[in-house]
């Protein structure tokens, strides 16, 4: 039920060369506050899915800094508890409907479990983070313990939530020291000036078989021992198959650019990795029917007999593919809008939650509001290799001021720093009252939430 993870060391001064100035340096002098502090990261699957991919890096990156840093996954072994909580995540994210007293039942009895799991192997720290719904009645299950601080982070899109589960699940907040979100907007009313709120985005490690460059030949060698024809124009979304990320919407803008360029040929690469996403087979089945036999859509769920690691295969189509897409209805960030990005291409994203943050449009990229929009953006792109060029380039360099790992570190460190106790004038984690708390980065919203940057 519980699984530790351990993660390599990693070498610090290679992000140096990448990052923007100052960033490494306020890292370290934080890791050196921060000295004696023991950290734990908690999340619900070891791969697959964004919050999987952060961890696996943040942490070795954590340790490397020199603060002891533990990862745990917490899985529970009743298989209905990924189903409720995959409904609670839909529900979140706007979904009609209400969580029954049989799926809270299922939901609360295998936290408790969790807990005393957690309890009876005696795991401590000093900081906990727990990401995202799944975990977040961990805070009032878990006794408190003097000086210890409890996070939650919530990485999905708050932008329409289901009133009636956001009022069920709100009160669980309370038991946390701070809470943090990936875009002011998705903080709920509820929580404001209850406790501390940060505004922490997630991010990219660019240094990983994912995101370091590929050349487009051996991209192109990939996705044809994938099957693709590597002589004809592609276009790919990465994304489990989810409701939310509208696999179908990409084949109807495939579609209608298809009218403009015959030789078009979709990927739609969803490789199966997350035990927490019991939804997606059901969501692949309908996405093959709607493609209804085009041998140019090509869909990819299985993750046996691959010609190449997953990690190298999201790369190598994300760097083969003139356009990369990612069309989602609602998007708590997109990481994948991220890597494409940094791999220096244009992206046309759902003008949606994390999207809007990261996509400048116009600029870095394209933010489209329906199928007849992203059809003409891909066909656009695809006609001008100028603007691909330009756009990609500006895409690049937004990854690169905003959304690479370090940063990402820097703010919970910040979080840390802003919520322990202040009262002592002269302890190391006191903030300069008119100092600048995110050593110049700092944003305070108008609601009281703090961020380390403007988005
Ligand atoms: N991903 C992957 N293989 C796939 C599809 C996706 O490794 O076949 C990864 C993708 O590269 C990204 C993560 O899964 O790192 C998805 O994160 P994102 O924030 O885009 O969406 P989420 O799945 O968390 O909703």
């Amino acid at each position: 039920m519980l699984l530790r993870i351990n993660h390599p060391e990693i070498p610090l001064k290679r992000y140096t060369t990448l990052l923007p100035s100052q960033l490494m340096d306020n890292l370290h002098s934080l890791a050196e506050q921060f000295q004696g502090l023991r950290f734990v990261h908690a999340n619900s699957t070891a791969t697959g899915g964004g919050v999987a991919e952060i961890l696996q890096s943040l942490v070795p990156f954590m340790n490397t800094l020199g603060l002891p840093t533990e990862r745990i996954v917490v899985s529970p072994e009743d298989p209905q508890f990924f189903q409720v909580t995959k409904r609670i995540h839909n529900l979140l994210q706007g979904s009609s409907g209400s969580l029954s007293r049989d799926e809270l039942e299922v939901y609360f009895q295998c936290m408790e479990r969790v807990a005393e799991d957690i309890k009876g192997r005696g795991l401590e720290a000093s900081v906990w983070f727990f990401h995202d719904p799944q975990l977040l009645p961990l805070a009032m299950l878990l006794p408190k313990k003097k000086d210890e601080l409890r996070f939650w982070v919530c990485h999905i899109d708050l932008t329409a939530p289901n009133a009636e589960t956001l009022d069920v699940l709100t009160p669980l907040t309370s038991y946390y020291d701070g809470l943090a979100f990936s875009m002011n907007e998705f903080v709920p009313d509820g929580v404001l000036g209850h406790y501390p709120v940060y505004i922490t985005p997630p991010s990219i490690d660019p240094l990983t078989d994912k995101n370091t460059a590929m050349s487009r030949n051996e991209a192109l060698e990939i996705v044809a021992a994938m099957g693709v024809d590597p002589d004809r124009p592609l276009v790919a979304q990465v994304s489990r198959f989810d409701y939310w990320k509208d696999p179908w919407g990409v084949i109807d803008a495939y579609r209608q650019a298809k009218e403009s360029v015959p030789e078009l040929q979709l990927a739609l690469l969803g490789l199966s990795q997350a035990a927490d996403d019991p939804e997606a087979l059901g969501v692949l089945h309908s996405v093959t029917d709607y493609a209804d036999g085009d041998p140019d859509v090509h869909a990819y769920f299985y993750p046996e007999g691959l010609p190449a690691s997953i990690d190298r295969i999201v790369n190598a189509f994300q760097t083969a593919s003139l356009v990369v897409l990612q069309k989602s209805t609602r998007e708590g960030f997109g990481l994948t809008v991220t890597e494409a990005m940094w791999k220096g291409q244009p992206v046309i994203g759902g003008n949606v939650g994390g999207i809007r943050m990261q996509i400048e449009d116009g600029s870095s990229g394209f933010l489209v509001n329906n199928v007849s929009e992203c059809g003409e953006r891909i066909v656009q792109l695809i006609q001008d290799e100028d603007l691909r060029l330009k756009m990609g380039k500006a895409a690049r360099e937004r990854v690169r001021q905003k959304f690479l790992l370090p940063r990402l570190a820097l703010d919970y460190l910040n979080a840390v720093r802003l919520t322990l106790p202040r009262s002592t004038p002269d302890s190391p984690f006191s903030v300069n009252g008119k100092g600048n708390p995110f050593d110049s980065l700092e944003q305070l919203y108008p609601n009281g939430t703090v961020s380390s940057g403007k988005w």
